[in-house]
């Protein structure tokens, strides 16, 4: 497994022009918030807390909610307060992830000045009705703005995301989302199964509405896998494609078990062995924030099988000798009947080294992670 020299750095940014129907990641909407300025002050404020203790950082990733909705001012100050904070290694990997009608010229050329090298842009469909029922804030064209104008800016990395499994989504309405981003090629797709979030409005909404049939889903997951492979983008994670070299070397850090700093509301930390968190709770993130810092009780937490579970996420897949250096156990010999059997269905790549799955296996990556952990 290979690892890099600096942590990554994650910095949340909790609020959204309009909430999406599917959502339920830590956002609000922006004309409910009346703490943006507070919020910036506490997340600078937490950057600082790491001052003078010499981390070095090689990934920076503002993620939200939706961070291209700071102003330039709001950017550069957190961006002043990140390099006081931290060394950031020469060549980072800097990241913003940006919706289409919340981007303009002036914020890129910040973005450029302040070294982001890559955007990733939310577009999940070109179909108008299909960003209606999802309750997106964009259509097809201004994402287009938003693309076009990314690369006027110089920015050369960029990834798109998109989804399938929408309600109203057809096979040729997917694959005609599919080829309109291929003739942008960008650096990078990410694609996701929609999934239905309990308490969510499109939950909620369940039954009055129709969805793709399962087939018809894992007729589109196969249909990327085979279009994205053929213009040459390498499926190296579950749910992500990259041109060479162009992994997200951030998420990377995730999947491969290595040291991030997370700040900002809810964000999640792994530094010096040590798992913690901040609050999900707006109020108390805003008055004490290291007093409510969640510590992850290294007892209730499974090291072992979150290992299996992130590294066969990727299609590096799991390397033996990486897993009985860590757990001092053999994962080949514990489960070879287990794997025997996957690797007869086509489900696991199997080497004496190492193992991985298969296009088919990724598809129903839960139910064999399940078995082998
Ligand atoms: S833009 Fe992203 S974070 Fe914001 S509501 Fe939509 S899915 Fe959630």
């Amino acid at each position: 497994m290979m690892t890099t020299d600096g942590r990554g750095l994650y910095v949340h940014i909790p609020f959204c022009l309009r909430k999406c129907n599917y959502c339920d990641f830590c956002s609000f909407n922006l004309s409910d918030v009346d703490w943006r300025g507070k919020y910036i002050d506490a997340l600078c404020a937490e950057i600082d807390s790491y001052k003078d203790r010499n981390i070095a950082i090689d990934t920076i990733f503002f993620g939200g909610g939706t961070p291209s909705l700071l102003t330039p001012e709001e950017f550069e100050r957190i961006w002043g307060v990140i390099k006081e904070s931290f060394v950031i290694l020469p060549g980072a990997e800097f990241t913003v992830e940006a919706n289409p009608k919340t981007l303009d010229g002036e914020k890129l050329s910040v973005y450029k000045s302040c070294g982001v090298n890559r955007l990733s842009i939310g577009l999940q469909s070109i179909h108008e009705n299909e960003l209606k029922i999802l309750g997106r804030i964009h259509n097809f064209d201004e994402f287009l703005d938003s693309y076009s104008l990314a690369r006027e800016c110089a920015i050369d990395n960029i990834n798109i995301d998109l989804m399938y499994g929408i309600p109203e989504q057809t096979m040729d309405s997917f694959r005609e989302t599919l080829h309109q981003v291929l003739a942008l090629k960008p650096e990078h797709i990410s694609l996701y199964g929609l999934i239905l979030e309990e308490g969510t409005p499109l939950f909620n909404k369940k039954e009055e509405i129709a969805f793709p049939t399962e087939d018809t889903e894992c007729d589109m997951y196969y249909l990327a896998a085979r279009e994205l492979a053929s213009e040459g983008y390498s499926h190296y994670e579950i749910s992500n494609y990259a041109r060479a070299d162009r992994e997200c070397r951030h998420n990377l850090k995730y999947w491969r078990c290595e040291e991030y700093i997370g700040v900002g509301l809810n964000a999640h930390s792994f530094l010096s062995g040590r798992r913690f968190s901040n609050t999900d709770d707006i109020a108390s993130y805003l008055s004490d924030r290291s007093a409510s810092v969640i510590v992850e009780d290294s007892a209730d937490f499974d090291r072992e099988s979150e290992f299996i579970m992130l590294a066969l996420r990727l299609s590096e897949g799991l390397c033996f000798e990486d897993y009985r250096r860590l757990f001092g156990k053999d994962f080949l010999r514990e489960r070879e009947k287990q794997l025997k059997l996957l690797a007869d269905g086509d489900l696991v790549n199997l080497t004496s080294n190492g193992l991985s799955l298969t296009e088919k296996g990724f598809y129903v990556s839960n139910s064999i992670i399940c078995e082998l952990i």
